[in-house]
């Protein structure tokens, strides 16, 4: 091969021609290069800019740089990079990729890179440097902003108590957390580059290799995004329930997977627990029901009898004695019945967790049970004030006629002879307010409460009852929704309000 200087490997020397010719392009090439380029005197003086350094550092050309800089360390953040550059530059004769902060002429700053080299005169001498300068600012502000979120993200990873694991498409592991060796057992390094099926038990590795196949080849997902339950496998093999949340990444053009997963054992023994225990409840409350039902059956029906019996012998007998034991028998055989009858109802309202309810006529309801305490209202000649006049419709379910039986009883039977009794049902927006207002004995602030619960009475001489009405009452609004609650009347005795949410 012959170039234009001849033969290869003979120097020829160039007429002035070619000299001039050869100056014109590297000065072509000084001016118009994209990289600022710099020569100093071996003690960091100024010899040459091009252009583009000059705009780089804010100034208008190479000339008001140099006049106004005479000496490269000036322009750095600190003179000692200069000194270190070129110190290299003499051991290594070529400097690649030094890393060093400018001052701008606005006093902002730039980091750049920097390849350089040294010049040499013609007996070898170092006559100066030259080299070459990138502006890296934007990529080194990239890479710190890429470094900061890594160590976040790994910090986030290393402390979170879930195990966060990632994979590539052959379904090695590439990354692996503090909670994943919590987890599974395997620290970072007995795990990394291992397959992922040293978590999965044996039974599950062929549906998870199936799976990740699919997923390269198709792109279709069936768990990613989802968050669903496996069984793991710890590195002493024992296997347990765990929750897993999968989700898929690219980077270029390769694909990975990352799996946060949680150990769900204690949750799954909870919930198994909760279940045993729901099942012992209903077994419990079937049982209950059933020992009420016979209770309810096998004690009425005699009692029942002796009853009739009892009336029977009331309506015959003449001799006072038998007939004022007849009377004794007669009180208790109804108050035991009454006290059946109750408590069987409280048990079945204790166990149901809902009621059936259906458009009624309230209005209808409370006037039936009025009328059925007629003989009571008559006896102690109670002014009874019955206020709702026409239909009055809410979902209810038929038991609401004992929530009013029980109060409508109470301030009967709580009253002094001649009292009086006001009843009435407001609509009230959002929900229904039934009030049984009397002018009776009252209740004390600190009963209030208590009154609710079963078999609590403040004993009135005289007065019967079982101490369960008012808490079958609660437990009946309670199935509706609504509550119950005690004021006094200021005019002296109580009044009792249930509120039934309408919807
Ligand atoms: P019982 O009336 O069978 O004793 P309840 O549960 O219906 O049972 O009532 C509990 C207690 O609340 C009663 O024993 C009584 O002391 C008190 N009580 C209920 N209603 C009234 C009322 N209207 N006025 C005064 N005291 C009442």
């Amino acid at each position: 091969m012959t170039s234009k200087f001849g033969k290869p490997g003979l120097r020829r020397k160039r007429t002035k021609k070619e000299l001039r010719e050869v100056e014109a392009r590297y000065r072509s090439i000084f001016e118009n290069a994209i990289t600022g380029i710099f020569q100093i005197t071996p003690d960091g003086s100024f010899l040459a800019v091009n252009p583009r350094l000059a705009g780089m550092l804010g100034y208008g050309s190479p000339g008001e740089l140099m006049s106004e800089i005479n000496d490269f360390r000036r322009l750095c953040v600190d003179p000692g990079h200069l000194d270190e550059l070129i110190r290299l530059i003499q051991t290594q004769r070529v400097v690649v990729d030094f890393t060093i902060q400018i001052c701008r002429k606005d006093g902002s700053r730039i980091r750049a890179s920097v390849n350089a080299w040294s010049l040499r005169d013609a007996s070898g001498k170092i006559a100066g440097f030259e080299g070459m300068l990138v502006d890296i600012t934007e990529r080194w502000k990239a890479l710190l902003a890429l470094r900061e979120s890594e160590i976040k993200f790994r910090s986030v990873t290393q402390s979170a108590i879930d195990a966060i694991i990632s994979a590539d498409t052959a379904g090695n592991i590439i990354s692996w957390n503090k909670g994943a060796q919590t987890i599974f057992g395997y620290t970072e390094e007995e795990a990394s580059g291992r397959s992922l099926t040293i978590l999965i038990p044996e039974k599950y590795r062929e549906p998870h290799r199936k799976g990740l196949e699919r997923v390269n080849a198709t792109g279709e997902t069936r768990i990613i995004g989802k968050t669903v339950e496996f069984s793991g496998l710890r590195k002493d093999g024992s296997e347990f329930p765990l929750e897993l949340s999968l989700s898929t990444w690219k980077t270029g053009e390769r694909r990975f997977y990352t799996g946060i997963i949680r150990d769900i054992t204690e949750r799954k023994r909870a919930e198994e627990m909760l279940k045993n225990y729901a099942a012992a409840l209903e077994e419990a409350n079937r049982l209950k029901d059933l020992f009420t039902d016979i209770m309810r059956h096998d004690l009425l029906n005699p009692l029942n009898v002796i009853r009739m019996a009892d009336e029977l012998l009331l309506e015959k007998t003449k001799d006072d004695d038998i007939h004022k034991s007849l009377l004794m028998i007669k009180r208790n055989s109804d108050k035991l019945i009454e006290m059946i009858k109750n408590a069987s109802m409280y048990a079945k309202l204790e166990s149901a967790d809902k009621l059936e309810k259906s458009r009624l006529d309230l209005n209808t309801i409370f006037r039936t049970v009025a009328d059925n305490f007629k003989p009571q209202i008559d006896e102690k000649n109670i002014h009874l004030e019955y206020l709702p006049e026409s239909e009055f419709y809410a979902m209810v379910n038929p038991m609401i006629e004992d929530v009013f039986s029980n109060l409508l009883d109470n301030a009967i039977k709580y009253s002094p002879q001649g009292s009086r009794v006001e009843i009435n049902i407001i609509d009230e927006n959002e929900l229904n307010r039934i009030y049984v207002k009397d002018w009776g004995y009252g209740i004390k602030e600190e009963d209030k409460d208590k009154l609710f619960t079963r078999f609590q009475r403040v004993a009135k001489k005289g007065v019967k009852g079982t101490g369960l009405g008012l808490a079958i009452v609660k437990r009946i609004v309670k199935l509706h929704g609504g509550r119950v609650w005690i004021e006094d009347n200021p005019e002296g005795g109580s009044i009792f309000y249930v509120e039934i949410p309408k919807a």
